[in-house]
């Protein structure tokens, strides 16, 4: 497709969305149309086969997220509402047919100054580029070296398992190229053959004014070959869905809503190119007993009064392992946090961060005798200090 094809199409009229769709309503969008549109449910009308591909080219744009960036931008860039540009040839200076503007002056072609720099020419670059795959001839058609697709996915761990690293199975379903055609598009026993438009390449250049656009082939839309007879798994689109089971490293330390990247374990490329990359949203389980901020656990940990009050050695439950012991000194408060070194969440370098231990003073709710007379003599013996008073002091100076 063209410049002027971007400038003219609304891709999202088209298919029936608001500019706003997710791609979840584009997808939705293109296959009841496309369903309602294909060929095979329309006997030979032309009408409806151009209507199909013209559903088929706007979701080409506005499946691919950078596309449709580069086409959105491209419109932005533009203006909106240019469907009627062509054939307004008056103001023109560029003599392709009704530009109202010189696009020798944006891009650069024969004057100077203009917008300055490459900006819109590195847009429609990419626009044609398509990603950057390179393109190799062999025997007269192209083949372009596809990457694979990034690929999304997710799982939930425990709570262990997310700060210790772990090793997760993940099924994958990915778009690559259909098995049955081996992505040519072409139904068994027949072969694609050399688009005589383009004489393979894939390419066709075309000039507005006085700039020349690279863009692909419209007869073959780039991919260098025609199928006469479209495979019937795919439907002629080459492309299937493949399902497979990898094994994933969960690196130590991921937290929740967490979403990390794995290289190269998206969908494998094609002709040679190289794999996509797998995302991997992460849920984690709560712990019952501890929590988590950043690199350090926490815990709550109930101590007596007496314990508070006098000292104490107590016990600390870790992650992993054995309880640990911690010095709690005489006159803690309640609430009071206390460190324990290295018992934390692994960090990047292998080195661990701290358990964060809270103290909570227990208030004994049934006392036996004994008990309470003990605290009746620790009351008598701790008369005289009142607790509030400096707090009512304060009070009143205010
Ligand atoms: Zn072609
Ligand atoms: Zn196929």
């Amino acid at each position: 497709m063209s410049t002027k094809d971007y400038l003219e199409k609304d891709y999202y009229a088209v298919l029936g969305v608001p500019k706003t769709a997710t791609a979840e309503e584009i997808k939705k969008a293109y296959r009841k149309l496309a369903r309602q549109y294909h060929p095979d449910a329309n006997q030979g009308s032309t009408e409806t086969e151009a209507k199909f591909k013209e559903v088929s080219e706007a979701y080409d744009i506005l499946s691919d997220t950078k596309r449709r960036k580069e086409y959105d931008e491209a419109r932005t860039l533009f203006g909106s509402g240019l469907g009627g540009y062509a054939g307004t040839g008056g103001a023109s200076r560029s003599g392709s047919g009704g530009f109202p503007f010189d696009l020798g002056d944006l891009f650069g072609g024969t004057h100077q100054g203009g917008t300055g720099g490459g900006g819109i020419g590195d847009i429609f670059g990419g626009i044609f580029n398509r990603g950057g795959g390179t393109t190799t001839r062999a025997g007269g058609a192209t083949t372009r070296a596809r990457r694979g697709q990034d690929i999304e996915s997710e799982v939930t761990l425990s709570f262990g398992e997310a700060v210790e690293g772990t090793t997760v199975s993940l099924r994958l379903t990915s778009s690559s190229a259909c098995t049955a055609c081996a992505g040519t598009g072409a139904k068994a026993g027949t072969t694609p053959r050399v688009c005589p438009t383009c004489e393979g390449t894939g390419a066709a250049s075309r000039n507005l004014g006085n700039f020349a656009f690279s863009e692909p082939c419209r007869d073959c839309k780039g991919r260098g070959l025609l199928v006469d007879n479209p495979c019937e798994v795919c439907e002629g689109s080459g492309r299937g869905k493949s399902t497979r089971t990898i094994q994933a490293r969960i690196p130590a330390g991921v937290g929740d809503g967490q979403r990390i990247k794995i290289k190269a374990k998206g969908a494998p490329g094609e002709n040679g190119g190289p794999a996509g990359d797998l995302y991997v949203q992460i849920h984690v389980k709560p712990h019952p007993v501890f929590g988590r901020t950043g690199e350090n656990l926490t815990i709550t940990v109930p101590v007596t009064f007496t314990e508070a009050a006098l000292g104490a050695e107590i016990k600390v439950p870790i992650l992993k392992g054995l309880p640990v012991t911690l010095r709690i000194p005489e006159g803690t408060p309640n609430g009071r946090t206390f460190r324990v070194r290295g018992r934390g969440v692994a960090r990047k370098d292998g080195t661990k961060g701290d358990l964060l231990v809270t103290v909570e003073v227990l208030v004994p709710q049934h006392l036996e005798d004994k008990a309470r007379g003990a605290l009746e003599d620790f009351r008598e013996a701790t008369a005289g200090g009142d607790p509030r008073a400096e707090l009512i002091e304060l009070a009143r100076s205010e």
